[in-house]
């Protein structure tokens, strides 16, 4: 069965280009350039996907995710045109996937959506699992007491580096060394906001363990103990 993409987006010239990449590629898409009829769309349409505009007509592309995550946990990636937007994006715990910088190539947008559905995927397979986490790099997923996490690039990154050192206590800057292409770009506070979601993540899969400790005025570190 084809996957499908929804995408919501304004530009008549953008919406044409993804939705031919995407179909020749194999993908089944829906098409919306207002927020309010691609919310009523996933009431009633199975989606695996969404490609989100930041800067829509009728209500702002964050305001747009905020209102889907109550709905679904369907993996979203942000369109956005202006490079300031990036730090909210990544900042701000608005719960997309990963996100595109405009101008892009169709190309570069379909390799994010591949990546994004594999990272999201459910898991079928038995991983060869030694402890309570198991790090697939190929499929840049990490699963939890045998339950996949469904984490962003950043928390991806952040877990890893926890992962690959249990015990070791990690300062919010190397953190963000180890997590962030342009780290200088970022500031402090969005590492806590992202251990925050990590948490809840796995809070999500075992509401009765946290297996991140937080080392005040120092940084974070991963129990050595589970
Ligand atoms: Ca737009």
């Amino acid at each position: 069965m084809k996957q499908r993409i929804l995408i919501v987006e304004d530009e008549p010239a953008i919406v044409d280009n993804i939705q031919y990449a995407l179909e020749t590629e194999g993908f089944e898409t829906i098409c919306f350039s207002e927020g309010k009829n691609a919310l009523e769309c996933l009431d009633k349409e199975a989606i695996d996907l969404i490609v989100l505009d930041i800067g829509l007509p009728d209500i702002s592309g964050f305001e747009l995710c905020k209102d889907i995550r109550k709905k679904t946990n369907t993996p979203i990636i942000f369109l956005t045109a202006r490079t300031e937007e990036v730090d909210r994006i990544v900042g701000l715990e608005i719960g997309a996937d990963d996100y595109v910088t405009k101008p892009f190539s169709p190309r570069e947008l379909t390799a994010r959506i591949r990546a994004v559905l594999r990272r999201t995927a459910p898991s079928n397979e038995n991983s060869h699992e030694q402890g309570i986490f198991y790090i697939d790099e190929s499929r840049r997923r990490i699963t939890y007491r045998g339950k996949p996490v469904d984490l962003s690039r950043y928390e991806f990154n952040i877990l890893k580096t926890f992962i690959q050192r249990p015990g070791h206590v990690f300062s919010r800057d190397r953190l963000m060394d180890m997590a962030w292409e342009e780290p200088e770009a970022s500031l402090d506070r969005t590492v806590d906001a992202h251990i925050k979601n990590i948490r809840a993540k796995l809070k999500n899969i075992d509401p009765d363990t946290d297996p991140i400790l937080t080392h005040r005025g120092v940084g974070y570190s991963l129990r050595d103990d589970l």
